[in-house]
C-alpha cells in the first residue's frame, strides 16, 4: 500500500436537539458514521451498537500483529453491515425501552475486490459519503431516502430535496423489520483524494458548493472536520452533526 491516511473528527448535538444520537468510529482502516433514531435517546444506543460491531472489522493492533487480519471484501463487508443490523435487533428485544431504534451507517474502509487493494464506500440510510478529488466533490453514497425516491422518479430535483418536510424519512436503515441492502461502492486509493463522511445535520445545512469549499480552505483534516461542524452551526444546527474527514497521501520512500 502505497497510501497514507489521515483522519479527523467532529460531532456536535446542534443547537436544537437535547442528545447527539450520532456516532463515529476513526480508526486505522476503517471510518464510520452512524445517525440513530427512536424515543427516549435510544437513537443513541442504535448508532452506537452499529459503529462498534463495524469497529470489529478494524485491527487496532496490525502494527504489533506479524499477521494482521485480511481486508475484507464487498461480501464480507455486506455481512458486517447486517450483522450490526441483528445487532441492534436483539439489543432492541434485550430493552423494551428501545423497541424500534435504529440507524443510518456510511463509511469507508480499507479493503479487498478481485485480489486488488480497494476503497469500500457502504451506506445504509441518507448518511453520506463524498469524495474530492483535485477538482470536484462527488457524492459517492445515494441516499436511502422516501425523497431520494422521488428524484430518480424526475418528481423533485436535488435542491427540492434538500428542503423537502419529508427529507428526513429514510427508505432503509439498520434495525428496522425490513432486511436493509447496504450499498457497497469499490474505489481505487488514490492519493491526494480526501472523502467527507457525515450525517445528514452537516449536508442538510450547507450545501454541496459550500461543503468543497471549506474542505479546500482547510487541508489538514482535523481542522477541516471542525470547520464543517462549525459551518453546519452557524446554518441553524438543526440537527446533530457529525464528520469525518479521511486524506489520502502517498506514502514516503
Ligand atoms: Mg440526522
Amino acid at each position: 500500500m502505497n497510501v497514507v491516511f489521515t483522519a479527523g473528527s467532529a460531532t456536535d448535538v446542534g443547537r436544537v436537539r437535547q442528545g447527539n444520537e450520532d456516532a463515529l468510529y476513526a480508526g486505522r482502516r476503517l471510518w464510520v458514521v452512524a445517525d440513530g433514531m427512536g424515543g427516549h435517546a435510544a437513537g443513541e444506543v442504535a448508532s452506537e451498537v452499529a459503529v462498534t460491531r463495524m469497529a470489529g472489522l478494524d485491527d487496532p493492533d496490525s502494527t504489533a500483529s506479524a499477521q494482521p487480519a485480511a481486508p475484507v471484501d464487498p461480501d464480507a463487508l455486506v455481512d458486517a453491515i447486517l450483522a450490526a443490523h441483528d445487532a441492534i435487533l436483539e439489543r432492541s428485544a434485550d430493552d423494551p425501552g428501545t423497541e424500534g431504534m435504529a440507524t443510518t451507517l456510511t463509511g469507508v474502509t480499507l479493503g479487498v475486490d478481485e485480489g486488488q487493494e480497494r476503497l469500500l464506500v457502504f451506506n445504509v440510510g441518507d448518511s453520506r459519503t463524498y469524495r474530492l478529488t483535485a477538482d470536484r466533490l462527488v457524492q459517492v453514497t445515494v441516499d436511502h431516502s422516501e425523497v431520494q425516491s422521488l428524484v430518480d422518479e424526475g418528481v423533485l430535483t436535488p435542491e427540492e430535496a434538500r428542503i423537502h418536510p419529508l427529507r428526513n424519512l429514510v427508505s432503509q436503515c439498520l434495525g428496522s423489520r425490513i432486511v436493509p441492502r447496504p450499498d457497497v461502492f469499490v474505489l481505487n486509493p488514490h492519493p491526494g483524494d480526501r472523502y467527507l463522511i457525515c450525517s445528514d445535520g452537516l449536508n442538510g445545512e450547507v450545501e454541496d458548493a459550500d461543503l468543497a469549499a471549506v474542505l479546500r480552505e482547510h487541508p489538514e483534516p482535523q481542522a477541516a472536520a471542525d470547520a464543517l461542524v462549525a459551518a453546519a452551526l452557524e446554518a441553524g444546527g438543526h440537527d446533530n452533526v457529525t464528520v469525518i474527514v479521511l486524506n489520502l497521501d502517498a506514502a514516503a520512500e
